[in-house]
């Protein structure tokens, strides 16, 4: 289609009349940042989505910004597309800025590159892989860390090529066990992913940290309250990671943080400074607990604190030193188990509660298990390392053992950092300083994460170079990824309210909405001379030219969360009052000629 059909498509019958600025590239780029909503693909909902369950799911459903295809994959309809490409373009400029150079890496990769790096096995079912019609295997790019490193592996020569950063912004497939919350957990879903090569360690900590920066500057410019935490390093692997919270009610993750330092982790490896007081030692005995098979229970029947019981928990591992086999953590009655921290202590990729049957395997039963004489591995948490006069499940029915002490009674047990930490509990980074920091606690969905991984793939996937002295190297790696689609979501999480979304002005889909009301010549001649002053002063505008009432106008233009709305009407004009309203507060009403200008300045004013 030559531009100027397109254009008079997009734009109607007047667009033929802008003849000279189909040859003038610029504007008539601005003018595609323009529409009539008469010829716009957004088709809104007055009620919220059944399945919807989070705020930003509901409105992205009932604003026309997307559309479910199946589990976990949407449409982007154009709202939603314009939405995305503003929030790339922001990723783009800054890790421009930071000195990354972007590229494409394909979706499809073959299951060697997997398998040299050990991870065509242990990813497990977030994998998808398929094969051809030569029967060759591969899967869709979860994250792209051996994709890159057999790119790079072919390409370096000597140390002068690095350091290096290398980033695309692509679709991702992960197939998640419960993808859900829309964009939120999608299965395929847009990252923004970095890799950045090294000839030593010193090199990679300066691009870490100027990743960390890259990566405060955009959130910022995101307009988002977000926290940077200590972070696993999960399933992509290393030595150090950070991962990126936006914070709201809704986020899938806990975190951490100190009230008066600036500690903060993920849940999942935060640690903390428990005050609990010391119990007497005594003999170890037999007690009887029948059909006592809670910790509150016992603890009660005992006159003890429930932390002063052990609670043992059986799993069942998978993959790692202890794969397919079971067996015991314990914690203190009243904390909880942290299933990362145990399966980063088992090495594993997996942990999960084992049932009643795997119990008795290891010669204990529901309800009455402690962590003596098991048939299998025991961890123990830091916590009860010194532990003494405690009481645990003795592995017999309706029985208990007091006076248990951990040291002496467990000997072979393995100690290891299993609790999830609590609030209130003292920070471990400050309280020895005497600073009465304690942990707080809050929801955050993860947008970011950047992981300094040492050579994890650069030495299976041969990332070779000739180093200063003339001798072959393996080259240093961080990878950093961006959430890209997840941003939409988290933006709208906390930009709402009970009308629809709210956009930062940067991320809008249109800056203005030009919402004529009524029928009259007068009303839509001066809404479309309004619309032509914008598009020509490069304004992205939707103009609302439909046949629908003012009140279904004005509540598509709150839910799609447009920051200016400019209401023309025969009374606004007769008075010479144009209302030009903000989304996110004032309005005021002022003369048509000066309305361009009010919106230059309110733009000028939020941005
Ligand atoms: P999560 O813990 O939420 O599953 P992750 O730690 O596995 O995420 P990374 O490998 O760190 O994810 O990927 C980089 C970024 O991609 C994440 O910080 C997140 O913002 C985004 N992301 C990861 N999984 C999904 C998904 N299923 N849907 C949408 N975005 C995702
Ligand atoms: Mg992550």
């Amino acid at each position: 289609m030559c531009l100027k059909s397109f254009a008079t498509r997009i734009l109607g019958k007047k667009a033929s009349s802008f003849g000279i600025l189909f040859v003038h590239v610029p504007k008539f780029t601005a003018k595609l940042a323009a529409m009539r909503y008469s010829r716009f693909f957004a088709p809104t909902l007055r009620d919220d989505p059944a399945d919807a369950e989070v705020i930003s799911h509901k409105l992205l459903l009932r604003a026309g910004f997307i559309r479910r295809v199946t589990s976990g994959v949407y449409d982007f309809l154009p709202m939603g597309l314009r939405v995305l490409r503003n929030i790339e373009a922001i990723v783009r400029e800054e890790m421009t800025c930071a000195g990354a150079q972007e590229l494409l890496l394909p979706m499809v990769q073959p299951s060697e590159l997997w398998q040299k790096s050990g991870r065509w096995e242990k990813y497990g079912n977030e994998l998808l892989r398929f094969k051809d019609r030569h029967a060759h295997e591969s899967c869709l790019g979860p994250t792209h860390e051996e994709v890159i490193c057999d790119l790079v592996s072919r390409e370096l020569r000597s140390y002068k090529q690095l350091p290096m950063n290398l980033y695309q912004i692509q679709t991702k497939f992960r197939d998640e066990v419960r993808p859900r919350f829309g964009l939120m957990r999608g299965r395929e879903f847009v990252m923004k992913d970095a890799y950045s090569f090294h000839a030593d360690e010193a090199s990679l900590q300066v691009e870490y940290q100027n990743m960390f920066t890259t990566y405060q500057r955009i959130f910022n410019r995101l307009g988002l309250k977000f926290r940077a935490v200590e972070a696993d390093t999960g399933s992509i692997g290393g030595n150090q990671s950070h991962e990126f919270h936006v914070l709201a009610e809704s986020g899938e993750d806990l975190i951490a943080y100190c009230s008066h330092c600036d500690y903060a982790a993920n849940v999942e490896k935060a640690i903390s400074t428990r005050v609990i007081p010391s119990f007497d030692t005594a003999e170890l005995s037999n007690i009887s607990t029948p059909d006592m098979t809670a910790v509150e229970d016992v603890a009660k029947y005992l006159g003890v604190e429930a932390s002063q019981l052990v609670k043992t928990l059986i799993y069942q591992v998978t993959g790692g030193a202890f794969d397919g086999q079971i067996i015991a953590a314990c914690v203190r009655g009243d904390d909880s188990l942290q299933g990362v921290k145990l399966a980063r202590a088992l090495a594993a990729d997996i942990v999960e509660l084992a049932d009643d049957a795997a119990l008795k395997t290891i010669g204990s039963l529901k309800g009455f298990v402690g962590p003596q004489g098991l048939a299998c591995k025991v961890l123990i948490d830091t916590s009860l390392q010194a532990a003494v006069g405690m009481v645990a499940g003795a592995n017999k029915i309706d029985c208990h053992v007091s006076g248990l002490s951990i040291a002496r009674d467990v000997a072979d047990a393995e100690i290891a950092d299993l609790r999830e930490v609590r609030s209130d509990d003292a920070c471990s980074k400050c309280d020895s300083k005497g600073s009465e920091g304690y942990i707080k606690q809050a929801r955050g969905i993860e947008v970011g994460q950047v992981f300094s991984l040492g050579q994890q793939y650069t030495k299976p996937l041969g990332v070779l170079f000739q180093d200063q002295h003339g001798k072959r190297a393996i080259a240093t790696m961080g990878c950093y990824g961006i959430g890209v689609s997840r941003l939409i979501a988290a933006v709208i999480e906390q930009c709402h309210d009970d009308h629809g979304m709210i956009w930062p002005l940067a991320l809008a889909p249109f800056q203005v909405v030009i919402i004529t009301m009524g029928k009259s010549e007068t009303a839509m001649s001066a809404s479309e001379k309004l619309y032509q002053d914008l598009i020509e002063a490069g304004i992205e505008v939707l103009w609302d030219d439909r046949k629908e009432r003012p009140g279904v106008k004005f509540k598509d233009a709150e839910l799609m969360g447009l920051p200016i709305h400019v209401v023309i009407g025969d009374r606004g004009l007769d008075a010479d009052a144009i209302e030009v309203r903000q989304r996110a507060g004032s309005k005021q009403a002022i003369s048509m000629a000066s309305v361009a200008d009010t919106i230059h300045s309110i733009m000028a004013e939020v941005s």
